[in-house]
């Protein structure tokens, strides 16, 4: 069964990855020629394959004609703004991870451009290492063959579709609030550190700031109140202050 975002007809057939040596597309879009040019040099050099676009136009009909394993996402585009862009990746492409890179202090625009469907984002300036860390966690995590369902209390997470109900409510989740609510619910019960999390959800050589962590517990708070707020046993992430999470079992 297909996600809500991939039933546009037109985009049916889109994203059938051609991949036929293994070699991993990462799609660099930033119109800054130096920045672009570094970003593909580090990429390459880790074994990836680049392909890039200095526009939102030409990002989207790369996409389309041949979906990467990843889209690194300038957000200050010259043609469309990149969070429009992100939304309209998203809408062709439902799992493709999208990592949005923005200035230091835009917030607003990683608050948006996480609600238009990227996973991640970096700020610039950006660390090359943290970057390709980040790189790699994303096109680390399973696309689609693992079918492990887990059921606590009302909640089910099927870890083949990628899909959360509660009762007969879906969430509509972004690729690493399911990562992270699948890891959070395969430990229910049990308290799991920040540093585990990060490890398991995000990278396994995680250093640096844990905040996307608090700012993804946060959306999902937010995401199974407005399903479960009203039941007698809502679910409930719990902060273990100094330590780190626990689902609660009903
Ligand atoms: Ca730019």
């Amino acid at each position: 069964m297909m996600g809500p975002v991939a039933v546009r007809a037109e985009n049916a057939e889109a994203p059938v990855r051609c991949d036929p040596m293994g070699e991993q597309t990462i799609l660099v879009v930033e119109d800054d020629e130096p920045i672009a040019r570094a970003l593909a040099g580090a990429l390459e050099s880790q074994g990836y394959s680049i392909s890039r676009a200095a526009t939102g136009a030409e990002a989207l009909s790369k996409v389309r004609a041949q979906p990467p394993e990843l889209v690194l996402l300038d957000l200050g585009l010259p043609d469309v703004d990149g969070v429009e862009v992100c939304r309209l990746l998203r809408e062709l492409d439902p799992v493709l991870p999208i990592v949005i890179l923005t200035a230091r202090h835009d917030e607003i625009d990683v608050v948006l451009g996480l609600d238009a469907g990227a996973d991640d984002y970096v700020t610039k300036p950006f660390r090359l290492a943290e970057l390709l860390a980040r790189v790699r966690a994303h096109l680390r995590q399973p696309r689609s063959d693992d079918q492990i369902v887990l059921r606590v209390g009302d909640v089910e997470v099927d870890r083949g579709a990628r899909r959360v109900r509660v009762g007969d409510n879906e969430l509509d989740l972004r690729a690493k609030e399911f990562d992270l609510l699948a890891f959070l619910v395969s430990e229910a019960g049990s308290a799991v550190t920040r540093e585990r999390i990060m490890s398991e959800v995000w990278d396994q050589h995680w250093f640096g700031s844990t905040k996307t962590l608090d700012m993804h517990v946060s959306s999902l708070r937010r995401k199974l109140a407005e399903v479960t707020g009203g039941a007698s046993e809502p679910a409930v992430i719990t902060t273990l202050r100094g330590v780190g999470y626990r689902f609660e079992a009903p």
